[in-house]
């Protein structure tokens, strides 16, 4: 007990400290994403266009890093919004086409229409394009990552719950990794690649939502993160939901 209140302690303040690098950084890194984009937009058609394209990519990487740590520092705390899960799924598949590697294929299954989540959709657009980006990076392509939404009835019956598999046919977990997953900055990506934050930042928005999440890996062909979430049974019109596609993207690829 003692040794999990010193570790609580311990990432707080690191917490604290990352944030404030953060934001630091984060007032850097804008000014050089927009000069960047002027710049391509002004040498567009020259060869020095390309240069100008990998600053500005670099750029919004750095930038979604710095989200993830600070999504990490400042804490969850999920909304009151209705989130329409068919149409969140939809504009999942519109932002994270783009940012797959060429050779890998995402197939969606929604939910039956009218499935209704209370919370946040910005945040659950992040966790899914976390788990997604995640599942990119371990496949060798050709390669293909599953996202599979349905209602299955709770383990006490009362009620239904929203399950969402993200499954991919990458290389997989050991037992050591996934027994350290969820340590804020664990990561085996390499330095630049990886703040080993995105886990933990879809563990705290999925617990704010009430839910759960498991996963599960042989270790060679892929891995299986499943999502369980409370629903709201009470049929209702449905709301357009606000999404903000480009704070929701977690890693800024
Ligand atoms: P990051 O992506 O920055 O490394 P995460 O917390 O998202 O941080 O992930 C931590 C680690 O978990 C990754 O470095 C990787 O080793 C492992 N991991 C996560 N998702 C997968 C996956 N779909 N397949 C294989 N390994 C994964």
């Amino acid at each position: 007990r003692e040794e999990a209140l010193r570790r609580a302690e311990r990432l707080e303040s690191l917490g604290t400290f990352a944030g404030g690098i953060a934001h630091d950084l984060n007032n850097v890194l804008t000014p050089i994403t927009l000069a960047a984009q002027l710049l391509r937009q002004t040498l567009a058609g020259s060869p020095e266009a390309d240069t100008a394209e990998m600053i500005e990519t670099a750029a919004r990487r750095g930038a979604g890093m710095v989200r993830q740590v600070l999504t990490f520092a400042r804490g969850v705390e999920s909304g009151t919004d209705r989130v329409d899960v068919v149409a969140l799924l939809a504009e999942l598949e519109r932002m994270v086409g783009e940012t797959l590697a060429d050779g890998v294929a995402l197939t969606v299954t929604p939910p039956p229409a009218g499935t209704v989540v209370i919370g946040d959709a910005t945040q659950l657009l992040q966790v899914l394009a976390n788990l997604i980006s995640n599942a990119n990076d371990a496949i060798t392509a050709p390669g293909t990552i599953m996202v599979d939404a349905r209602l299955e009835p709770r383990e006490d019956a009362s009620g239904r719950s929203l399950v969402v598999d993200i499954v991919d046919t990458g290389h997989g977990m050991s037992p050591d990794v996934m027994a350290r997953l969820w340590e804020p900055f664990f990561t085996t990506k390499p330095v630049g690649k990886g703040t080993g934050l995105g886990l933990p930042m879809v563990a705290a928005i999925i617990r704010a939502h009430g839910g759960s999440i498991d996963v599960d890996s042989d270790g060679r062909t892929g891995s299986r993160f499943t999502l369980t979430l409370p629903v709201d049974e009470v049929a209702a019109p449905s709301t357009p939901i606000a999404v903000d596609a480009e704070s929701a993207r977690g890693d800024g690829r």
